[in-house]
């Protein structure tokens, strides 16, 4: 019996050394208990959205299979950014990392703790062209597919850093 549930995961990074900040994320992610088979999207820069200047963003999707529940997730999730030296003060002020589960499976979840599918991520440019790149015949439940999102989108601003998939 397959008891994986596959997952998608956006990364984002606007301080200290964000391209660091993300491969250091890759390689725990890869790391993480009851999981396996991760793929990462391309790299793109954004612009922050956030308020004041801010730095532009590196931006990415992780798909892997994990058989934990979706907040021990988000507890393995919380804690990597913790390591990374995360602070949560300001709303979408600038930060070291942010891991946001964007998909898990074809669930609907809404608790204090969690909305999935993620809230914003049908209006972000920075999540639907990696979440494209990484899988692009993907609907999301009760929506329409990750395409139509991304047509409706501006990414204006998204340039491709890194186009390499990495499989670990
Ligand atoms: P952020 O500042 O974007 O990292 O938001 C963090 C907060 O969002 C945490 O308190 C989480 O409990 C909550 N949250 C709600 N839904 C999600 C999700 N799908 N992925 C990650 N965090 C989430």
């Amino acid at each position: 019996m397959n008891n994986f549930t596959t997952v998608f995961i956006g990364l984002g990074s606007n301080l200290s050394d964000p391209a660091e900040q993300i491969n250091s994320a890759l390689n725990e992610l890869a790391q993480l208990p009851s999981s396996r088979a991760l793929q990462c999207a391309p790299w793109y820069s954004s612009k922050a959205i956030g308020p004041g200047d801010q730095p532009d963003y590196i931006n990415t999707v992780v798909k892997l299979e994990t058989i934990l529940a979706a907040e021990k997730l988000l507890d393995q999730l919380q804690s990597i950014e913790k390591k990374h030296g995360r602070q949560r003060n300001i709303r979408w002020g600038a930060r070291t990392l942010d891991l946001d589960i964007l998909l898990f499976g074809e669930e609907v979840i809404s608790t204090n703790r969690l909305e999935i599918p993620h809230p914003e991520m049908n209006w972000r440019g920075f999540v639907l062209k990696p979440l494209f790149d990484l899988a692009p015949t993907l609907t999301l439940p009760k929506g329409h597919s990750v395409k139509e999102y991304l047509a409706a989108c501006d990414t204006s601003d998204l340039r491709l850093l890194k186009d390499v998939f990495i499989a670990q």
